[in-house]
């Protein structure tokens, strides 16, 4: 297997899988998005809410608030449900307050987190308005837990691959202008003078098939590689998409370890 790096920025990573299969690589995909241990609000705890909006919606916009969650922030913490405590403690837990009075715009930074590492990603994500004399006053708890659960602990905003594309053409028929047009990511090219035409930025290709059915003469032909894949992971902030990757990779670790501990027994 090979991998390479095709684009990195921030909370993006698209990197190109060759000699591998479908299986391995929706594994990767899966628990990228549904196993991967990440901290969001849990439980929240409303003492004044003299705000427009209601308790339960309130509770659920904070708990979509992205937290930064990469292993160095949550090394430590036991996932939820998996501590000895009956509702939460300091091993399991992160808390989290808001004492505001309007007038004003609440913001995600206004979150005090009682871990200076644990916070939100983002400082400008509005949570709500106050008006003159509107006072609001809670307590947050953020929990350690995975995206099988609820979509706030999903660290992935993308976490997709397809296979790549594969573009020939018919070197005895003429491929048309139309045909070029057809295509709705521009990426073919056709010299005006030597009547050829060439492929641009094929990973661009999303093989819709446009092109093909353009093509009367069945000039083009748009396929995919078998084996090779083109994979994009882009996270909301909490954890770096490399390490994504990476922690997905040590889940199949150990899924994998304890079959192999299970067939040593059983043999
Ligand atoms: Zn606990």
């Amino acid at each position: 297997m090979k991998i390479e790096v095709k684009e990195k920025n921030g909370d993006e990573i698209v990197f190109i899988i060759h000699d591998a299969d479908v299986p391995f690589v929706n594994a990767i995909r899966r628990i990228a998005m549904m196993e991967i241990p990440k901290i969001a609000i849990e439980d929240v705890n409303i003492i004044k809410n003299d705000s427009a909006m209601f308790n339960e919606v309130l509770a659920h916009r904070l708990g979509l608030v992205p937290l930064v969650s990469d292993n160095e922030a949550i090394e430590g913490l036991v996932i939820d449900g998996e501590c000895d405590c009956d509702d939460y403690c300091p091993k399991c837990s992160v808390s989290f307050s808001i004492v505001e009075n309007g007038p004003g715009t609440v913001y995600s930074k206004d979150l005090t987190s009682t871990d200076s590492k644990i916070k939100p990603v983002h400082d400008t994500i509005p949570l709500f308005k106050l008006k003159e004399d509107q006072e609001v006053e809670l307590e947050a708890v953020a929990k350690v837990g995975l995206g099988l659960e609820h979509a706030k602990w999903i660290p992935t905003t993308v976490c997709a691959y397809k296979q790549y594309p594969d573009i020939s053409f018919d070197p005895e028929k003429e491929v048309f202008p139309e045909v070029v047009e057809a295509c709705p990511r521009n990426i073919l090219k056709r010299n005006k003078k030597t009547k050829k035409v060439t492929v641009q930025n094929i990973e661009n290709c999303s093989m819709c098939g446009s092109c093909v059915r353009a093509s009367e003469n069945n000039a083009i032909n748009v396929g995919f590689k078998e084996n090779t894949f083109i994979f994009r992971i882009e996270t909301d902030g909490s954890i770096p998409p490399e390490e994504v990757l990476l922690n997905a990779c040590d889940v199949l670790n150990e899924k994998a370890d304890k079959i192999i501990t299970f067939c040593k027994d059983v043999l």
